[in-house]
């Protein structure tokens, strides 16, 4: 059976933005298969464990070239991304949306605010405090768990493959994770 999950130890910043370019790779590969596809990932942890940190980086692993700033206020601030390089021909329009659910007064503040669309859009959502939503929210194909370690630049990264198809994200991303 394909191996469901994964754990990467970081000992600086700089090994989450190569483990969150990884990823965005393998996300590029998906979406240029599935331009219609659409993924829901969690980003779980305490504050400060590197949640906004990690999608930072994965954003920018797909080509942003802007700010990437914390949806704290906002809830969701949405990445519009184009995929592959037309090169080949191949190309996905997609959209990241990242949310913050840490400040919601109530668990369904996500769809009063008019976001449960982004949950159909071709792309992805990435959605850190999950469960300030209180199971509300659509199911998950991946969920990551961020934990601080001993050093203040140590992390902990661990990333659960729920659906079929994130179990193939994962296989592609364990290809690179021993690079
Ligand atoms: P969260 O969104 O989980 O509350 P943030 O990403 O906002 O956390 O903050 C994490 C902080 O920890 C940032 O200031 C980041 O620069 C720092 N940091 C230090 N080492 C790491 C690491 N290995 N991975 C991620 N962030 C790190
Ligand atoms: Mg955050």
């Amino acid at each position: 059976m394909a191996q469901d999950s994964y754990t990467q130890h970081c000992r600086q910043e700089a090994d989450t933005a190569a483990f969150a370019k990884k990823l965005a790779i393998s996300l590029q590969e998906f979406f240029l298969l599935h331009p219609q596809g659409h993924l829901n990932i969690s980003l779980e942890g305490d504050l400060g464990a590197g949640k906004t940190t990690f999608a930072r980086y994965l954003i920018q692993g797909l080509g942003f070239s802007g700010r990437v700033k914390s949806p704290t206020y906002t809830l969701c601030e949405p990445y519009p991304l184009i995929i592959g390089n037309g090169k080949s021909g191949r190309q996905a329009h997609i959209t990241a949306n990242h949310f913050d659910l840490y400040r919601m007064r109530d668990p369904l503040e996500w769809q009063e605010a008019g976001f449960a669309e982004h949950f159909d859009e071709a792309g992805f959502c990435l959605v850190e405090w999950p469960n300030k939503a209180e199971g509300t929210l659509p199911a998950f194909d991946i969920t990551m768990q961020l934990t601080s370690g001993s050093d203040e630049h140590a992390r902990e990264i661990t990333i659960h493959a729920i659906s079929q198809e994130s179990i193939n994200i994962l296989k592609s991303l364990f290809s690179k994770a021993d690079e």
